[in-house]
């Protein structure tokens, strides 16, 4: 995070844990330094806090919007999250070619296919 002041209102662009995408998000909080706390987003309304400038996901555990489904025909980049069938929820680590990408599920790093026609 940069060291700018922000102030309820306004208006980033960052990632969107349940879009996948960058999005813009509303800022909902600040501290008294101007500092994000928490903001969301502006087109699925997924909240999101701040911890010491860091993004954590409010969503983990919760039934509201979630990862969207593993789909081996989908293209994924580093960064994103998704949710498979059996290894729960996971987050795009590498990218490795053009069809392989890791993927770490709670401590595990499962490599799988993506891209696929
Ligand atoms: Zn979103």
């Amino acid at each position: 995070m940069k060291a700018e002041k922000y102030a309820a209102g306004d208006s980033i662009t960052m990632m969107c844990s349940a879009c996948d995408v960058e999005q813009n998000h509303l800022v909902q909080t600040v501290t008294k330094l101007g500092k994000i706390t928490s903001a969301k987003c502006e087109v699925c309304s997924t909240a999101s806090t701040f911890s010491r400038g860091v993004k954590t996901s409010v969503a983990v555990g919760k039934s509201n919007k979630a990862a969207s489904p593993y789909d081996r025909t989908r293209k994924y980049k580093k960064g994103q999250a998704m949710m498979h069938s059996h290894f729960g929820q996971g987050e795009v680590t590498a990218v490795l070619d053009l069809q392989k990408i890791d993927v770490l599920f709670g401590d595990r790093t499962r490599r799988l296919i993506h891209a696929q026609e």
